[in-house]
C-alpha cells in the first residue's frame, strides 16, 4: 500500500493543508465553491485510508441527508480505485465487472459502513435510539427507544387537538400553526412553560403557554419527540449523565461539520460536548488522537431564522483554540480559488455581497475563463417571465448537446413562485421537478400508511392512532372515538391500552366494538412479526391486510390510481433503505423517514430542470442558473426591508444564489405580478443596483433610469375617495406623501387597510398594508397603487 494518497493530488495546497491536519481544532473558512465540501469528503476519507483511523470513530455532520449519501458514495469510489490500484496495480474500471463489484461491496463494508454521516437531526435520532431510556425531564416524563418521531404537521396536529379538543377554543384564533411555533421557539429559548408564561402580557400568550405545558406531556404520552427534541434532548443528557457523555465523546474522536455558519446554540451545545467532553471548550486541551474541522461562509449564513448564529463560526478559533500555542497558524485554513463558476458571476456575487456590513472580506480567484455576460431580463409579469425562462432553457438545451435538462435550475425566493414556471414547463413537455414541494413522506397515502407502521412499533403514538383508526373507513365514527378518548383520559391509559381490552371496548365502543377489536387484533398481529420481518415486508403486509390498497382499487379514480403508485413507491423506498443500511429495521426506515428533508427530494438520477427555493439550493451547483423574481418586497422579502440585519441575511441569499452557478446566469424580475391573488406593480429589487452593469447584457434597471409613472397628487387622491370609478387614469406629479405606520388607506381593489411598515424615502418609497380578512398583507408601491388617504 502507498504511504501518499494519490487523490490528495486533486486538492491544492491548502485544500490539501485541510485534509491532513490531524489532530486538534481546524476551521476552513472560505467563500462559495472554493471546496470546502470537498475538502471535507477527502478529510474523512484521508483519516480512514492514511491514518488507520476506525471509521466508527468518526462524525461527519452534512447539510442534507442527500449531501450525507453523495459523501459516503464518494469515498467509497475514492477508496475503490485506491484498493484496485493498490491491489491489482490498475484502475477500478479495467477489472471485470463481477470483480469491480466485489471490491466495492468490500470497501463499502470496510470503510463506510460503520461512518456515522448525516444531518444534525439524523445523528441526533441515531444517538436517542440507543440513550432516550436513560433520560428523565424536568417534570419526569421519560421516553422508550421505540419512540416516534414528529414532523411538523404531526406537531400541528397535536396543538390542535389540544386547542380545540382539550381546551375548547377556537382553531382560527388559536392557529395551530402559529401556537406551535411559539411553542418552538419557547423551547429553543430554554423556556419551560412556566417561565414562558410569566412572559406572557396578554390572554392569548397565557393560553399559548397553556398549551405548551398540555402538548409537552402529550408528546411524552405518545412516546415521541418533535424536531426540536431531537436535538435539545441529546443535549440535556449529556449535561444529566456524565457516563453516557464519556461513552459518545471516546466514540466520535473526529468531529467534522460542514455549513458550519449556519449552526444554532443547541447544535453548538452538541457538538462542544461530544469534542470536550462537557469541558468548557477554552480551557480544553487534550486533543491527542481527536480533532474537531469545520467548515464554512460567512456570506452564506440564511438560516438566522431558525435561530442559527454565524457568529459561532467567526468565535470557533477562540473558543477551541485558546488552549494551543500558534493558534492562528495552527487552527485556520482559508481557501481562495473557487473552482465553480466563471469569473464573471464570480465577479457579480463579490460585488453584491460588498454591501454587506457585517461580514470578513475575503479573496476568492477565480481558476476559470472570463465565460459569458450575465443576462438580466425585465417580464411584463409573472407568466411572460416564466416563458422567458423557459424558453432560454429549450433553446440552450437544442443548442448545446452537451446540456442536460437537469443542468438548469430555477431558484426563488418563496415556494409560491414555482406556480407560473410550472404552468409553462408542463405546456412546453420540459421535464422537471420542484425541490420542496410537498415532500413525497407529507403525502396524504403515505402518512396513512406510515400511521399504521408506527402504531405497530410504538403502540402509545395516539396521534398516529387516530390518523387510522377509521382510514380506512370501518364504520367506527366519531362519537365513538370521542367516547374512547374520553375514557382513555378519564382511565390515565393510552389509548392503544383501551382498545385491546375486549371490557373496555364493549363498554365504549358501542355498535363499532367489533370493527374496533377487529383493527386492534391486526395491530397486534404485525406487532408480533415485526422484529422478524424487513421494513419492506412489513409495509406491503400493512398496506393490504389494512384493506387500505382493496380501498383504493374500488375508488377507481385516477387520483386513487396514483396514491397506489405513491404507496408501491414507499415499498420501494423501504427496499431501498435496505440495500443502503445494514440495521434496516421498520424503526430505523420510521426514522429516515420523518427526516427526509426538502432539498434530499433532488434526484440526481433523472434528468429534469430543477425549480428550487434558494434556501433550498445551499451546497448544490448547476451549469446554468435562473435566478427570479428580484423585485422589492419578493426579494428582498418585505420584511427584511425596513431591518438592515435581515436585509443583510437576504442580500447573503443572494449571494448563495448568484454561486450556484457555474457557466450562464441569468437574472429576471417582472413590471407587475400576481402574488398571493392579486396583480401588482413591482419595483425592481434594490440588489439589481448593486450589480455592476458592465458584466450584464440587458439593460440593469439602476435607479434613475427606471420608467415610472408620476406620483399621484393629493387633489386626484381625494376626488378618488369620492368616485374611485371616476379617478382620472394619469396623475399629475406632486411631492410624495409621507407615508406613516398606522395611517389608514382605501384602495380601489381591497378596501381600508392599516399601513403596517414603510420602507425607503422619497422616490423609493414603498409601503405593507394590513387589509381585513383573506387579503391580508401587501406590499405597495404608494406612486402606483391605487391608493388614497382615509
Ligand atoms: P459552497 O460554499 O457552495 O458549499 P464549497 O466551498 O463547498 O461550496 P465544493 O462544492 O466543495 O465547494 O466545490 C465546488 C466545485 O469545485 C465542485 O464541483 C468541486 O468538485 C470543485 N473543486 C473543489 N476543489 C477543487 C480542486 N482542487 N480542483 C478542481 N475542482 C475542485
Ligand atoms: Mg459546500
Amino acid at each position: 500500500m502507498s504511504t501518499v494518497a494519490p487523490f490528495l493530488s486533486h486538492l491544492n495546497p491548502s485544500q490539501r493543508r485541510a485534509v491532513e491536519h490531524f489532530c486538534g481544532p481546524l476551521l476552513v473558512v472560505a467563500g462559495a465553491g472554493s471546496g470546502k465540501t470537498r475538502a471535507l469528503t477527502y478529510r474523512v476519507a484521508n483519516l480512514i485510508r492514511y491514518h488507520h483511523v476506525d471509521p466508527a470513530n468518526i462524525l461527519a455532520v452534512t447539510f442534507t441527508n442527500k449531501a450525507a449519501k453523495e459523501m459516503k458514495e464518494r469515498i467509497e469510489r475514492l477508496f475503490s480505485q485506491q484498493v484496485a490500484e493498490d491491489e491489482y496495480g490498475k484502475p477500478l474500471s479495467a477489472l471485470p465487472e463481477r470483480e469491480q463489484v466485489q471490491l466495492r461491496s468490500r470497501v463499502y463494508k470496510t470503510y463506510v459502513k460503520d461512518l456515522w454521516v448525516g444531518t444534525f437531526h439524523a445523528l441526533c435520532a441515531r444517538i436517542l435510539r440507543f440513550d432516550i431510556d436513560k433520560y428523565k425531564d424536568d417534570r419526569g416524563n421519560t421516553w422508550t427507544k421505540q419512540f416516534s418521531i414528529f414532523d411538523e404537521s404531526d406537531a400541528q396536529t397535536l396543538v390542535k387537538s389540544i386547542v380545540t379538543g382539550d381546551l375548547n377554543l377556537d382553531s382560527k384564533t388559536f392557529e395551530p400553526r402559529s401556537v406551535r411555533y411559539a411553542i418552538s421557539n419557547a423551547k429553543n429559548r430554554g423556556l419551560s412553560p412556566e417561565e414562558f408564561q410569566q412572559d406572557q402580557p396578554n390572554y392569548r400568550g397565557r393560553v399559548i403557554a397553556d398549551v405548551y405545558g398540555r402538548y409537552i406531556t402529550k408528546l411524552a404520552e405518545n412516546n415521541a419527540l418533535d424536531f426540536d427534541d431531537l436535538l435539545l434532548i441529546p443535549v440535556r443528557l449529556f449535561q444529566q449523565n456524565e457516563s453516557i457523555l464519556g461513552y459518545w465523546h471516546h466514540r466520535f474522536r473526529h468531529v467534522l461539520v460542514d455549513e458550519y455558519q449556519d449552526t444554532n446554540r443547541t447544535q453548538y451545545d452538541l457538538i462542544r460536548l461530544l469534542v470536550t467532553n462537557g469541558e468548557p471548550a477554552r480551557t480544553y486541551g487534550n486533543w491527542n488522537q481527536r480533532s474537531a474541522f469545520v467548515v464554512g461562509d460567512v456570506d452564506q449564513s440564511i438560516y438566522s431564522f431558525r435561530a442559527a448564529d454565524f457568529t459561532i463560526l467567526m468565535e470557533f478559533q477562540h473558543d477551541f483554540g485558546d488552549g494551543l500555542d500558534d493558534k492562528e497558524t495552527q487552527t485556520l485554513v482559508k481557501l481562495e480559488e473557487n473552482y465553480r463558476s466563471t469569473e464573471n458571476i464570480l465577479q457579480m456575487a463579490n460585488a453584491l455581497i460588498q454591501n454587506n456590513s457585517q461580514r470578513i472580506d475575503k479573496v476568492l480567484r477565480p481558476t476559470r475563463g472570463t465565460g459569458e455576460s450575465i443576462i438580466c431580463h425585465r417580464a411584463d409579469d409573472e407568466i411572460a417571465e416564466a416563458q422567458y425562462v423557459v424558453g432560454q432553457i429549450r433553446a440552450m438545451e437544442q443548442e448545446h448537446p452537451d446540456l442536460n435538462w437537469r443542468d438548469f435550475a430555477i431558484l426563488y425566493r418563496t415556494n409560491a413562485q414555482s406556480r407560473a414556471f410550472e404552468e409553462v414547463l408542463v405546456q412546453w413537455a420540459v421535464p422537471y421537478s420542484v425541490v420542496g414541494g410537498l415532500r413525497f413522506y407529507d403525502r396524504k397515502e403515505v402518512k396513512d400508511i406510515l400511521a399504521y407502521l408506527r402504531m405497530v412499533v410504538n403502540p402509545c403514538d395516539t396521534v398516529s392512532l387516530l390518523r387510522i383508526i377509521n382510514t380506512p373507513r370501518r364504520g367506527i365514527g366519531k362519537t365513538t372515538i370521542d367516547r374512547l378518548v374520553n375514557a382513555a383520559q378519564e382511565l390515565n391509559l393510552p389509548l392503544w391500552e383501551v382498545l385491546v381490552d375486549e371490557g373496555l371496548v364493549k363498554t365504549y365502543g358501542g355498535r363499532s366494538a367489533r370493527g374496533l377489536t377487529t383493527f386492534a387484533q391486526q395491530l397486534q398481529q404485525w406487532q408480533a412479526v415485526a422484529d422478524d420481518l424487513p421494513a419492506s415486508a412489513l409495509v406491503q403486509r400493512v398496506m393490504e391486510e389494512s384493506g387500505y390498497v382493496q380501498d383504493l382499487i374500488s375508488q377507481g379514480t385516477d387520483e386513487a390510481d396514483d396514491r397506489r403508485k405513491n404507496l408501491d413507491e414507499l415499498r420501494n423506498a423501504a427496499l431501498q433503505f435496505e440495500d443502503e443500511n445494514e440495521d434496516a429495521g421498520l424503526l430505523t426506515f420510521l426514522g429516515s423517514a420523518s427526516l427526509a428533508s426538502d432539498a434530499d427530494s433532488k434526484d440526481d438520477l433523472s434528468n429534469r430542470v430543477s425549480l428550487m427555493t434558494l434556501h433550498s439550493s445551499k451546497g448544490l451547483e448547476f451549469p446554468v442558473v435562473f435566478l427570479v423574481g428580484l423585485e422589492q418586497g419578493l426579494f428582498p422579502n418585505y420584511r427584511s426591508m425596513d431591518d438592515p440585519a435581515a436585509l443583510e441575511e437576504e442580500r447573503r441569499l443572494c449571494y448563495v444564489g448568484i454561486t450556484r452557478a457555474q457557466e450562464q446566469l441569468f437574472i429576471t424580475h417582472a413590471n407587475a405580478r400576481r402574488l398571493w391573488g392579486s396583480r401588482e406593480p413591482a419595483v425592481p429589487s434594490l440588489f439589481l443596483n448593486e450589480l455592476p452593469q458592465e458584466l450584464v447584457l440587458g439593460q440593469l434597471p439602476h435607479a434613475g433610469r427606471r420608467q415610472r409613472p408620476p406620483a399621484p397628487s393629493r387633489s386626484a387622491a381625494s376626488s378618488a375617495t369620492r368616485s374611485p370609478k371616476t379617478r382620472p387614469p394619469a396623475r399629475p406629479a406632486a411631492p410624495p406623501h409621507n407615508w406613516q405606520v398606522g395611517e389608514k388607506v382605501l384602495h380601489r381593489a381591497f378596501g381600508v387597510g392599516q399601513i403596517t411598515h414603510v420602507f425607503g424615502s422619497g422616490d423609493k418609497q414603498s409601503i405593507a398594508v394590513r387589509f381585513p380578512g383573506s387579503i391580508g398583507q401587501k406590499v405597495l408601491d404608494p406612486k402606483l397603487a391605487p391608493l388614497d388617504r382615509l
